[in-house]
């Protein structure tokens, strides 16, 4: 996947790798983010060396000093991706340069030292390559990818840190919306919101997650799957959930889906949608929605589908909207069409199965 100058990344074997046996035992059943490969990934920066010490060594714990800054001030960012197999058995990405640009942009956001950006894919291509072993599939799923960075320095004053790790681990997953999506129901919270403007919605930090966790118990507490935030300045426009952004599907066949306007994460799953849903001749709009305006159009059928996406769970059909005046029952509550054709086509180019013609999939050699 790389060409020209290498970064050196040291690789130690770890001694205590699981057996064949074991490994493809946790294949057959992966789950979600519960079981890692043998190995992670690490690489040292601070300001006098830069970026250094890159290893791929055994997982498990790290040691860090109580006082590193990521514990006190939550300087934190992460990136999700995933390796698949293709069944002429070679190992794909999809897009990773567009999660190696977000990651240095989520890194700037925080004031974090920027990995470059061709040490990112480097570092994910090697490590892909160590734990291939450890790909599902592609019936099973595919090997989730989860790079992260946080500061380690030891220091409680509130600046940027001057020393960072960033890491890389995987974890085997199925693919839990198998053949035909199940669909999820979502809460809409009158209260919580996820960004605001100028603040850091647009960015994948763990601190956006933090808080939204609570919303997310509202979510429960109502019987729903998951949840949807509205804008902070207004509690009306639609934004996204809280880890995958949403597109609605009228009746005639045209798409919407909010706008980037700083406060919602750009998903490269709903960038690559957009483009597939146009190539299909779709009208794709990039509009505000109010929440009003969308309870209106599922009351007079006007909306025929609603679906979330993101690299998890590729796309989720949302089958019930709730608020506190009631419950919005979408396409009886079931997986619709455009839903399931786009879908498809996404996961055929992921996993290889069809030509792609954009280049968004990249072969790990
Ligand atoms: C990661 C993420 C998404 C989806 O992004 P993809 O690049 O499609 O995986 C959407 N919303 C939030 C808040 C996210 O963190």
């Amino acid at each position: 996947m790389n060409s020209g100058k290498q970064f050196p990344i040291k690789f130690s074997q770890n001694p205590n790798s699981l057996s064949k046996k074991e490994r493809e035992a946790i294949l057959k059943k992966p789950g979600f983010g519960q079981k890692f490969t043998d190995h992670m990934l690490i690489i040292h920066y601070n300001d006098e060396k830069k970026w250094h010490d890159a290893e791929i060594k055994a997982y498990g714990p790290i040691s860090l000093d109580p006082a590193v800054c990521v514990f006190h001030y939550a300087q934190e960012i992460f990136e999700g991706m995933k390796a698949y197999k293709a069944n002429d058995g070679r190992i794909l990405l999809f897009r990773p340069e567009a999660n190696a640009k977000r990651f240095a942009n989520s890194a700037k956001r925080l004031a974090m030292a920027q990995l470059p950006e061709s040490i990112y894919l480097q570092a994910i291509n090697e490590f892909v390559k160590a734990e291939k072993n450890w790909i599902p599939d592609q019936e099973i799923g595919s090997l989730y990818l989860r790079p992260f960075m946080i500061a380690s320095k030891p220091y409680l004053g509130v600046k940027p840190s001057p020393e960072y790790l960033f890491m890389l681990i995987a974890s085997p997953a199925g693919s839990y919306f198998s053949k035909d999506a199940q669909s999820v129901s979502v809460w809409v919270s009158e209260f919580y919101t996820r960004a605001a403007p100028g603040g850091t919605g647009e960015v994948k930090c763990g601190g956006n997650y933090a808080a939204s966790l609570a919303a997310q118990q509202e979510a429960t507490k109502n019987q729903c799957d998951q949840l949807i935030f509205l804008d902070s300045v207004e509690h009306k426009w639609i934004e996204e959930m809280g880890g995958m952004n949403i597109f609605f599907v009228f009746k005639d066949g045209t798409l919407l889906t909010p706008p980037l306007s700083g406060t919602i994460l750009p998903g490269i799953t709903r960038d690559s949608l957009i483009t597939l849903a146009k190539d299909k001749g779709l009208t794709v709009k990039q509009e505000k929605y109010s929440i009003h305006q969308l309870i209106d159009d599922i009351q007079s059928k006007k909306i025929s589908e609603i679906f979330a996406c993101g690299t998890a769970a590729v796309i989720t059909p949302i089958g019930k909207i709730k608020n506190s005046k009631g419950e919005y029952i979408i396409n009886e509550g079931k997986s619709g069409k455009i839903t399931q054709e786009l879908r498809k086509s996404l996961i055929d180019i992921q996993f290889g199965n069809v030509i792609d013609p954009y280049q968004w999939v990249k072969v790990v050699k």
